[in-house]
């Protein structure tokens, strides 16, 4: 790939920057930034006033095709999610635009793509994650809750957890156990289901200050249209596999850390300690210049991405795992390195001893949930380790047993 970006990739990136920054003036000043913002209800109003805003301007179809009322190619994809990251603006429904959308137009037929990318480009519809179970989370395969055929309908039962937007969601895209008996991994479908059906019980699961934003989802007898199935019955695990790719690829997370990084700079600039600006600390300039390094870094992997992405929509298995252990790597340390340089300041958020809103300690707090969402670090490893690096798989117990067994029988 040619890093160097086009004169008219430059125009367009400058057009989506521009565009952002008029829309984050009139943000709300009691607007509630971080990693929840967009599931906040104060901030709902915004939210939406954002969503319109980018329907409008078709930016919610980026990389599209034609038919499909598309715009531009997935390098604008990425462009938009540099600006928004950057003026950290709300409006995009990460489930429906990020992950859902792209899976359909790769792997959806014709119907299903008619039925739902309208609603999606237009931002009309809100969809929610329905993957993770309270037994299936890492070990997403061995899902329990059942879609069970019954003539032209799917008939579900069993429990989600984790369920993101839940209750805010129109519809939701899901993994469900079709065959009970059969092989894991081959015994399971991709459904698409309306979250208002009979059946359908929404609890939500608080955080410790009633912020809401997670839900556990109980499916009681729940009847679902056999044509909103996505590929081939027992075959869901591919489709699955398709979209978190498409989740874990986001730049947007780069952009708003490359901001962050600015603001510590601007502190340490303004900053005087023994009569000198922090600025000059040769410590701190070390380890701030650390962090833009490998943010940069970080950057570029991300246009690797999408330019994969543009020439053969699944590809980039591995680099879309290793985007998101680096890049939540980097929150991580970010946090970590903002809450060291304010000192003391920096372990107060609601306080008038805050500095830079608080922004840090919150940052510092919420950043570890970025190492466990979009399936954790550990099993990101894993896979750049399989099919990154083509090392083996550990063996299972049962085939060490048998390894055992077979050597055993050799001597
Ligand atoms: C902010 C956030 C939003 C989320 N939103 C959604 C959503 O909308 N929809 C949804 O379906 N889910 C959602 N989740 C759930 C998320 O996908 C799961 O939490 C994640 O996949 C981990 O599963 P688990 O919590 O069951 O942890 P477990 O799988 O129980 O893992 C526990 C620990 O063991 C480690 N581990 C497990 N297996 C291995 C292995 N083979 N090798 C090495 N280490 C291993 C893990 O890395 C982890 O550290 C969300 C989670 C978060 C934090």
């Amino acid at each position: 790939m040619d890093f160097k970006l086009s004169e008219e990739e430059e125009k367009r990136r400058k057009e989506f920057f521009e565009g952002c920054k008029e829309l984050s003036k009139e943000k709300p000043k009691d607007f509630i930034d971080g990693i929840e913002a967009e599931y906040e209800k104060a901030n709902q109003p915004y939210i939406t006033r954002c969503r319109k805003e980018f329907a409008k301007r078709g930016w919610l179809r980026l990389g599209w095709p034609p038919e499909y009322g598309g715009v531009g190619s997935h390098m604008d994809r990425v462009f938009f999610g540099e600006a928004r990251g950057y003026y950290v603006l709300p409006g995009v429904d990460i489930f429906g635009i990020e992950m859902l959308a792209p899976t359909l137009l790769a792997m959806g037929n014709k119907e299903v793509k008619d039925r739902y990318l309208p609603g999606i480009g237009d931002g009309d519809t809100l969809w929610c994650e329905l993957y993770s179970e309270p037994n299936a989370g890492s070990d997403l395969a061995a899902v329990t809750a059942t879609a069970i055929r019954k003539g032209d309908e799917y008939v579900i039962n069993g429990q989600k957890t984790w369920t993101t937007n839940a209750h805010n969601a129109d519809w939701g895209f899901g993994l469900f156990r079709t065959d009970p008996q059969g092989r894991k991994r081959r015994n399971i479908s991709f459904l698409l289901m309306d979250m208002k059906a009979p059946g359908i019980t929404i609890n939500p699961l608080e955080y410790l200050n009633r912020m809401h934003m997670y839900n556990e989802v109980f499916f009681d007898d729940v009847h679902v249209p056999a044509d909103q199935i996505i590929g081939e019955e027992n075959q869901g695990w591919a489709v699955s596999q398709a979209l978190v790719n498409f989740e874990r690829s986001n730049v947007l997370a780069v952009s708003a850390v490359g901001r962050l990084l600015e603001t510590l700079v601007e502190y340490c600039n303004e900053t005087k300690v023994g009569g000198k600006p922090l600025a000059q600390d040769p410590f701190i300039r070390n380890k701030v210049a650390e962090m833009a390094v490998e943010i940069e870094a970080s950057r570029t992997l991300a246009y690797y991405i999408a330019d994969q992405q543009n020439r053969n929509q699944l590809a980039a298995l591995f680099e879309s795992s290793a985007a998101k252990v680096f890049i939540g790597d980097i929150y991580e340390r970010l946090g970590a390195l903002g809450t060291d340089i304010l000192g003391s300041y920096g372990q107060v958020s609601a306080s008038r001893w805050a500095r830079q809103r608080g922004v840090w300690e919150s940052m510092y707090q919420a950043a570890f949930v970025l190492t466990i969402s979009m399936g954790t670090n550990e099993i990101q490893k894993n896979i750049i380790a399989w099919y990154g690096l083509n090392m083996p798989r550990p063996l299972s117990p049962v085939s060490v047993e048998k390894a055992l067994a077979t050597a055993q029988a050799a001597k």
